[in-house]
């Protein structure tokens, strides 16, 4: 016997329970399961993202740290951006995906279990998940997506710690700090500060391939010691492995959503606001009986982070120059506005004319 279903959501991560928390919410009556076999103290790990005054009030119960202030750093500039608006934020992916979970009852439900098979029908689908079948009308697939070989990654490190040392400026998050070793990759550090001695610290690199563990924890090493920082604890290590190039959807033949569903953008590894506005429409299109996943990165957007990534691949030399330039020409709520994909015409310019013409011209007659 199989259990009839509205709408079955693959993956409880960032989209799977953002989606069905939006769906429990509007109560759209509709029978909803999510399928997830990990638990989310399993999957810990941090979300940053830059949050305007309503969005930072529906993520509090998940929000660990936020900044007024965030930094670009390399051997020449330091530069500080601040904005009226938005406020750098960092979510606990576990206590996001918990709160995620409270808000689901009665009709949509949270079943810890992978799913196993998917049979394809003329009208749905058949969906067997721990030990039982699901007959269900709808799918969305948010299971990590397919990437091609040889593509863009971001990838990093990092060591959550508590410092002997009292941290000297702990209302400034550093988003990239490229004053540490080049010579593999575009690399950076990222720094979170939450407190006077408690300190995320992530060793990032932008290349098409990745290095052992131990190089990206050397380099968090050698940059806390250039500081004077000292380890007292530490209290997680967190690795991350991002696409920055085309992805796929694990099973073509459904509607994806999330990193493998158009939300992940190419050109920073930023997914989560884009996932958070997908996952919003697409609860709303439900709930109105249309079922098709909305996509937040235009296409315009998709091809110029396409161009920008080229120019990465092809010049990696001009990489932390890219960064910087495009941070210097752009005020701390343009820069935001950007980052969130809401740039402006005005924007834009500054953005393109702060770009060197030659490597940017000669991608754009590539792609
Ligand atoms: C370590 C890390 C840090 C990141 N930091 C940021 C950040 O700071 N800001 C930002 O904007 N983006 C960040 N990203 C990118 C992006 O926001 C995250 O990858 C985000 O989790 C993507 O959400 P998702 O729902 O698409 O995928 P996921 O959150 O990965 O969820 C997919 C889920 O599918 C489940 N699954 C897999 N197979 C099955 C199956 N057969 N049945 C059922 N479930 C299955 C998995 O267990 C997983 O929980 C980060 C990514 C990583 C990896």
């Amino acid at each position: 016997m199989s259990i009839a279903i509205d709408v079955a959501i693959i993956g409880g991560g960032s989209a799977g329970m953002s989606l069905a928390a939006n769906l429990a919410t509007l109560d759209t009556g509709q029978q909803v399961r999510v399928f997830e076999p990990n638990t989310t103290a399993s999957r810990e790990c941090h979300w940053g993202l830059w949050a305007n005054a309503t969005q930072y009030e529906k993520l509090r119960p998940a929000i660990k740290g936020h900044w007024q202030g965030w930094q670009l750093v390399d051997h020449r500039h330091q530069l500080v951006k601040q904005s009226d608006n938005f406020t750098y934020t960092s979510l606990s992916s576990s206590r996001y995906l918990n709160h995620c979970e409270n808000l689901l009852h009665g009709s949509v439900q949270l079943i810890r279990a992978a799913v196993d098979d998917v049979e394809h029908q003329a009208d749905g689908a058949l969906l067997t998940a721990a030990g039982e079948t699901f007959q269900t009308a709808h799918i969305f697939d948010s299971r990590p997506p397919r990437t091609a070989a040889g593509g863009l990654i971001q990838h990093f490190v990092g060591r959550e710690i508590r410092t002997q040392q009292p941290l000297p400026n702990v209302g400034i998050a550093t988003l990239m700090d490229f004053r540490v070793d080049q010579s593999r990759g575009l690399h950076f550090i990222y720094a979170l500060p939450f407190s006077k001695h408690h300190l995320l610290v992530e060793s990032t690199m932008i290349s098409r391939s990745a290095q052992p563990e131990s190089w990206y924890t050397d380099a968090i090493d050698a940059w806390l010691d250039d500081r004077g920082i000292c380890m007292a604890e530490q209290l997680a290590l967190e690795v991350g492995c991002i696409p920055m190039d085309s992805v796929y959807p694990q099973d073509p033949r459904h509607a994806a959503i999330g990193a493998a569903g158009g939300a992940l953008r190419r050109s920073s590894g930023y997914a989560f606001s884009y996932i958070q506005q997908q996952t919003r429409q697409l609860a709303e299109r439900i709930a109105s009986g249309h079922y098709e996943v909305p996509q937040p990165i235009s296409q315009q957007l998709l091809y110029m982070d396409g161009i920008f990534n080229r120019v990465l691949i092809e010049y990696p030399e001009l990489g932390v120059s890219l960064f910087m330039d495009m941070a210097a020409a752009l005020s701390g709520e343009q820069f935001a506005r950007f980052m969130l994909g809401q740039a402006s015409l005005m924007d834009w310019a500054r953005v393109i004319s702060a770009m060197p013409k030659g490597p940017f011209l000669r991608q754009l007659l590539d792609v």
